[in-house]
């Protein structure tokens, strides 16, 4: 059912996977916790297995936006290292992503040493990732199909949050939801590029906020899509 790509690809892919970690190094990324997990994650995999095929095979390693089905893209590898630095991961942390999609950053975050909760609002998207992420190899993600506004108050607190499509504004569940201390990493916006912002939880009610740039997502939208 997945597409399966051969030793001699793999080899291939391998090659590339260095050179865009040497493009993610000369766009600022520093942390190399962060550049080895985006190394190992087989990011060729991820797209939607339906599309042209070797278009997409070409592209899997330039910083670039693709389609992953359901109308959403997979995120830049810039955005992905960017998000994944700014959240100062350590090894053992729970991390609760908004936007599984196809699952890229959520095996990221598992290279990293997290323990990953994910929610999808798209029933499709989820159906696929929960079969396809045991399939490559990472196990252990806690995958929930529901509604990202709402996080998942069953296992909060968490010692980070990352919204990874553009929200309209900070949704009041994620912040509640976040340990003292803990970090959030939230694109906020509604037109065509959203404004990265670092929260960080000072007390029960309060944090700070630092704006980090642009960044283009797909929007955070409300409730769970049905199908
Ligand atoms: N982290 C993903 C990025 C996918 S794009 C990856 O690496 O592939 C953003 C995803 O957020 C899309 O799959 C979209 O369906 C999902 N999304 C949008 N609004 C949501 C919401 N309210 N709750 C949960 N997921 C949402």
């Amino acid at each position: 059912m997945f597409y399966k790509v051969s030793k001699e690809d793999e080899y291939l892919f391998k090659g590339k996977r260095k050179r865009l970690v040497e493009i993610l190094r000369q766009k600022g990324i520093k942390n190399e916790q962060v550049l080895s997990a985006i190394e190992k994650v087989p990011r060729h995999l991820f797209f939607d297995q339906t599309e042209a095929r070797p278009a997409l095979l070409d592209h899997a390693y330039s910083d670039k936006a693709l389609p992953i089905g359901a109308g959403q893209t997979i995120s830049h590898p810039y955005t992905v290292a960017f998000q994944t630095e700014q959240l100062e991961i350590n090894a053992g942390e729970k991390v609760l992503e908004i936007g599984t999609g196809c699952g890229y950053q959520t095996a990221v975050l598992i290279e990293m040493g997290a323990k990953v909760y994910s929610i999808e609002r798209q029933k499709t998207l989820y159906d696929k990732t929960k079969l396809f992420l045991p399939y490559i190899g990472y196990t252990g993600a806690k995958l929930i199909y529901g509604d990202g506004y709402k996080g998942m108050p069953q296992f909060a607190p968490f010692d980070k949050i990352i919204v990874t499509a553009g929200a309209p504004y900070i949704p009041n569940d994620l912040l509640g939801q976040l340990k003292i201390g803990g970090i959030m990493l939230i694109p906020i916006g509604e037109g065509v590029a959203q404004e990265m912002l670092r929260l960080q939880k000072t007390n029960e009610t309060g944090f700070t906020k630092k704006s980090l740039g642009q960044f283009k997502f797909v929007p955070l939208l409300q409730n769970k899509s049905g199908s």
